[in-house]
């Protein structure tokens, strides 16, 4: 029976595990962290992360702090779960009764944090990040000049961890990555004993370098390629839209708003029951694709909020009829060639899905999650 949502989107937590072991085994000795941040890139934050802790996975990394709030409950206490965005302003005593661990990304953070520490008499647990060249988030070079003569602001901070951000890493040929990479060393040797973390997947998956002690992976975790083709990870998601009405229309027929498609032969149109309100690319109007039986059905006109037109004409009849499932995202359509065709990348595909879906977890077998557990 139909459940009356948009699509159905199979989310299979063992392709996840599968994933996990396989950037594990590269890069090991360092440990693998599951960021789990936009909700695991939006197949669930909390399924995403029982999967991986079953396999595993000992440290969490999220975005924001109201993310580390929602998940925090779903963790072990002594599980770390890291907030990448840094410590809010006024959020240091949140942060703390939380027990998660800032990223602290400025000296005025760090110098926060501090006081939070002398504040409560114990000492917090924290990560700092420095700016490699993103020039995005982290302590500038002159920050950390100021930090290696004071030395005493870290006081009552319990560094666990000292990171930064690749900006190239999906390029693993960029010789901005070298560049990244040294400077980092350099950095993290003014931090003595205290671990290093890196890379994320693009970093993780390139071969002939070193990996410090924790990567931090979100996009390979879930299926996305490291590095374009060939893409080693398995696919994680699937996205069954169903059909919701059909029609044969003569040869100069108009399709959709704006009518932008005129069929140029008599043809099947069938109308779907996802649209851009469920994170399917309006971009992808005229030229994206679905498939029926392995058999691409492009897209015709222009996506809608709640549905959008595809040509069935050469689709057999019997797999044509209200309710039918279309593919959209599976064997025949990865995430990265839905991005590509979108001018996008798969980490904006995932992180839109849409709410409207019948989301349907296909559990990792149990055994073999127990055994990883159990080597590392
Ligand atoms: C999002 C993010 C990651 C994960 O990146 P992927 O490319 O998805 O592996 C790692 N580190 C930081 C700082 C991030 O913001």
């Amino acid at each position: 029976m139909h459940d009356g949502t948009a699509a159905t989107l199979r989310i299979d937590l063992g392709a996840l595990v599968a994933n996990y072991a396989l950037i594990a085994r590269q890069v090991a000795p360092a440990a693998v962290a599951g960021v789990v941040k936009a909700d695991a890139y939006g197949l669930g934050a909390a399924e995403v992360s029982h999967a991986l802790l079953a396999a595993g996975c000992r440290h969490f990394f999220v975005a924001h702090l109201c993310e580390a709030t929602a998940l925090k409950p779903h963790l072990p206490p002594d599980i770390p779960l890291y907030v990448l965005n840094g410590l809010p302003p006024g959020a240091e005593a949140a942060c703390a009764a939380l027990g998660v661990l800032p990223v602290l990304n400025s000296l005025a953070q760090i110098d926060a944090w501090a006081a939070a520490a002398r504040t409560i008499g114990y000492a917090l647990p924290g990560v700092i990040q420095v700016d490699t060249g993103m020039s995005r988030l982290g302590l500038t070079p002159d920050e950390l000049a100021m930090l290696r003569d004071q030395p005493h602001r870290l006081d009552g901070i319990d560094l666990q961890l000292v990171m930064s951000h690749l900006a190239c890493a999906d390029e693993p040929d960029d010789a901005f990555n070298r560049e990244q990479r040294d400077r980092f060393d350099a950095i993290a040797d003014q931090f003595p004993g205290v671990p290093r973390s890196l890379d994320n997947s693009g970093g993780a998956m390139a071969t002939g370098v070193r990996h410090g002690d924790l990567v931090r992976t979100g996009i390979a975790l879930y299926g996305g390629a490291p590095h374009g083709d060939p893409n080693p990870m398995r696919a994680v998601i699937a996205l069954d839209a169903y059909i919701l009405q059909l029609r044969t229309v003569p040869a100069g027929a108009g399709v959709g708003y704006g009518l932008t498609h005129r069929c140029d032969r008599p043809s099947h149109i069938a109308t779907l029951s996802v649209g851009y309100a469920d994170g399917w690319p309006r971009h992808l109007s005229g030229r994206g694709s679905a498939y029926i039986g392995g058999v691409r059905a492009p897209i015709v006109g222009r996506v809608s909020m709640d549905s959008m037109a595809i040509d069935v004409t050469d689709i057999a009849d019997y797999l044509l009829y209200p309710g039918a499932p279309v593919e959209l995202i599976g064997p025949h359509q990865t995430i990265d060639a839905v991005a590509a065709q979108a001018g996008t990348i798969s980490y904006e595909i995932l992180t839109r899905l849409g709410h409207r879906y019948a989301r349907i977890y296909l559990p990792a077998p149990v055994a073999a999650a127990d055994q990883r557990s159990g080597k590392a």
